[in-house]
């Protein structure tokens, strides 16, 4: 799985997979993350699609998960866990840390009656700042200066 991935996104450099238990609650009850219920969410994790279900191991879970990693840094694996990307391990270990606050504290919401989502302005200012911190250029950059220290 996590060649499938490195094959088909050359800009990630780093793969962590987790069964964390809030993200992977949702995984298991097939439950999206709403992207917009909370600002990290929006501004540094982004949308987290599902992957349906297959066979931990498989290449069938390898090429679906690397297909869905298009565009997203963050997967959750249904009935299994949460797969995060980066530019480095530390980038992708903060993601996934980051993921399982944002279920966490979506998981609290719902417990006391639901999430209060983002207007669409204020989704839409979070998810530039998300886009320009993401970009190819500032990745490479990034990267090329912790090879070199
Ligand atoms: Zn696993």
């Amino acid at each position: 799985m996590h060649l499938a991935i490195y094959e088909a996104r050359p800009d990630v450099f780093a793969v962590v997979h987790a069964h964390p238990p809030a993200a992977t609650g949702f995984a298991v009850a097939h439950r999206p993350l709403p992207v917009a219920g909370l600002a990290e969410m929006v501004g540094v994790v982004g949308p987290v699609p599902l992957v349906r279900y297959r066979m931990p191991g498989s290449r069938a879970l390898a090429v679906a998960v690397a297909q869905r990693l298009r565009g997203v840094d963050a997967v959750l694996l249904a009935n299994h866990g949460a797969l995060t990307v980066g530019a480095s391990c530390a980038a992708a270990a903060n993601l996934m840390e980051s993921l399982e606050q944002c279920a966490r504290i979506l998981v609290t919401a719902h417990i006391l009656g639901g999430v209060t989502e983002l207007g669409r302005s204020d989704v839409l200012a979070l998810g530039r700042s998300r886009s320009v911190a993401a970009t190819p250029g500032v990745r490479r950059s990034a990267n090329r200066r912790s090879r070199r220290s």
